[in-house]
């Protein structure tokens, strides 16, 4: 919570118990969690907790560049953690959303084809390897 604590501040955002609540389930829950799947899992834990709170304080970090905002072949926004680059996969059979790492030298001076990258929002979509396992062990 140290950590998080100075993270905030080193962000110009203000440490509230509630605030670094929820950065440190964004950073330990990869899940990719939209705003009522973080105050479904906080609320029990901090009964003052407000939806409210939750959905402005990730407006809040989403501004700072803290998080970035998914929304990943649906309509409702995730939420995850800044880190490095990545690209996600959807599942659409069990509906899980995957990190998948690629390789970024490609675009190591932000620059295709003589274009500036500033961002990248590559989605896809398929069916993930634990389907694919259980698919497989199904038809065996
Ligand atoms: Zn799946
Ligand atoms: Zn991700």
């Amino acid at each position: 919570m140290k950590n998080i604590q100075k993270m905030l501040e080193e962000h110009g955002i203000s440490p509230s118990f509630q605030r670094m609540k929820i950065m440190e389930y964004l950073m330990h829950n990869a899940v990719h969690p939209t705003a009522e799947m973080i105050y479904q899992a906080l609320h029990e834990q901090i009964p003052t907790l407000s939806k409210t709170t939750v959905y402005n304080a990730l407006k809040l970090f989403s501004e700072k560049g803290m998080l970035v905002q998914l929304s990943v072949f649906e309509p409702e926004v995730r939420y995850e953690y800044n880190k490095e680059p990545h690209i996600h996969f959807k599942c659409s059979r069990c509906g899980k959303l995957y990190d998948v790492a690629v390789d970024f030298n490609c675009l190591k001076d932000g620059v295709i084809e003589g274009h500036k990258v500033l961002e990248h929002h590559v989605n896809l979509k398929g069916i993930c390897r634990e389907c694919l396992e259980k698919e497989k062990a199904d038809n065996a």
